[in-house]
């Protein structure tokens, strides 16, 4: 029984930290005109109006995507985040004001080209309706399924670059093992794949298991990025950070995030650091 709806955390620094990282590696395989396919595992609902019930009530935003917007100014001069923030003013109605936030297959699809393919999973009936109402390109094919088992029906794929979201919602303590498996009988099947892999940083320390069985894998090159949001407090349980994996990342990745996170943790509040490292390195 799925009861996640990414709805209620639309925009949090977790969404910051994983779509600035989805954009800088699109960023990259865009330098190239080979084709790409992009496959996005656990799609979600793909746009969120901030004012919906859902997102409003526990306003996540307000510590993510909120404080980045209002000095969009100032992050002009960072490259990377003049360009993510860009995007983001292409879907707000009106100018000025921040009223939606796209989620990962508006940040696939966007600037999709034509001999690209984008494959969108979603599992939950009620999100995939969502899903299907986006007016998304028509190289777009949205499939209402299991991400996980999809992805490995698919390959290989046609093209010759392939390029892989992995984000689950980790409701099921079993996701852990269920996408490490994924992501390296992946591999095994698509060697050059770039895989991103989302991850939370829980006090508990489950995502410990999903990096020690991807370090033990036999991968050629992992880069790891992980933004601390806070500080815990002594028995705090819950989430404090959002980690991404990314197997075989575009050259320069770890720099063009790293300097950007820079400038986005002092916005996310006191406590906010972020660090990147080389997980597994030939
Ligand atoms: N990737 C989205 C984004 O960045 O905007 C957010 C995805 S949200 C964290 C996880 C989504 O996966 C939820 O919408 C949930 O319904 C869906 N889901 C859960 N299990 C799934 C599965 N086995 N296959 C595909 N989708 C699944």
């Amino acid at each position: 029984m799925l009861s996640y709806q990414h709805a209620y955390h639309a925009g949090n620094f977790a969404d910051v930290h994983k779509h600035l990282t989805l954009f800088a590696v699109i960023d990259h395989l865009l330098r190239k005109a080979s084709p790409v396919t992009y496959i996005d595992t656990h799609a979600g609902r793909g746009l969120y109006p901030l004012s919906a019930e859902e997102t409003a009530r526990l306003g996540e935003y307000r510590q993510g995507v909120a404080p980045l917007w209002k000095a969009r100014e100032a992050l002009s001069a960072d490259p990377l985040l003049c360009a993510w923030l860009s995007s983001l003013a292409e879907v707000q109605h009106r100018g000025g004001e921040l009223e939606h936030y796209p989620g990962s297959p508006w940040w696939l699809s966007h600037r999709l080209r034509a001999r690209d393919r984008l494959v969108l999973f979603e599992l939950h009936p009620g999100e995939y309706r969502h899903l299907e109402g986006q007016a998304l390109a028509d190289n777009v094919r949205r499939v209402q399924g299991d991400g996980l088992e999809g992805l490995l029906r698919r390959l290989p794929v046609s093209t010759p670059r392939l390029c892989v979201l992995v984000d689950p919602s980790y409701e099921r303590k079993t996701e852990y093992a269920e996408v490490a498996g994924t992501v390296l009988a992946a591999m095994h099947k698509a060697r050059h794949a770039v895989m991103l892999v989302w991850y939370p940083l829980l006090l508990a320390g489950r995502h410990h298991a999903l990096l020690e069985t991807l370090r033990d894998g036999g991968l050629r090159k992992i880069w790891r990025s992980e933004l601390v949001q806070r500080e815990s407090a002594e028995g705090e349980r819950g989430m404090v950070g959002s980690g991404m994996l990314v197997v075989n990342p575009p050259w320069g990745l770890d720099e063009r995030l790293g300097e950007a996170m820079g400038r986005v943790c002092p916005l996310l509040g006191k406590g906010s650091r972020h660090t990147g490292d080389w997980w597994v390195e030939e």
